[in-house]
């Protein structure tokens, strides 16, 4: 299995996991770019957000579920944080499996 995500998700590459369900895990990124930087994604492969089918549109609110707690349990949910996903090479994804970055705990700069 190549994808290092799925691998993570697997139990085959360790990981901080901050949370998991049956369909989702959440982890500490590994190269954090705030304070708090949380990467959550399905267990499943799905490359990204772009692949989502009609049928897996429910795996997004469980996402945003986990986001929303990850986002209390790290203590930014008052000040604010931002979710983001990056898809394809002109936003720099890195990783072809799905993920959303929780990022807070300090101001964040413009997007773009
Ligand atoms: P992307 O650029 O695809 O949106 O984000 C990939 C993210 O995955 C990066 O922020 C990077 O630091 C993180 N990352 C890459 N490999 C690993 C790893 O093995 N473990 C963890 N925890 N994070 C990783
Ligand atoms: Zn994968």
């Amino acid at each position: 299995m190549a994808c290092i995500f799925c691998q993570i998700a697997s139990g085959d590459l360790p990981s901080e996991i901050l949370y998991q369900d049956e369909e989702v895990i959440a982890i500490r990124d590994i190269n954090p770019q705030a304070p708090s930087h949380v990467l959550i994604m399905p267990k499943a492969h799905i490359p990204s957000i772009a692949d989502v089918t009609e049928e897996q549109t429910a795996i997004l609110a469980r996402l945003v579920s986990a986001a929303n707690l990850l986002a209390k349990r790290e203590g930014i949910a008052e000040k604010g944080y931002r979710l983001v996903t990056n898809c394809g090479p002109d936003a720099g994804q890195a990783v072809s499996h799905l993920h959303f970055h929780l990022l807070g705990g300090r101001q964040l700069g413009r997007l773009g």
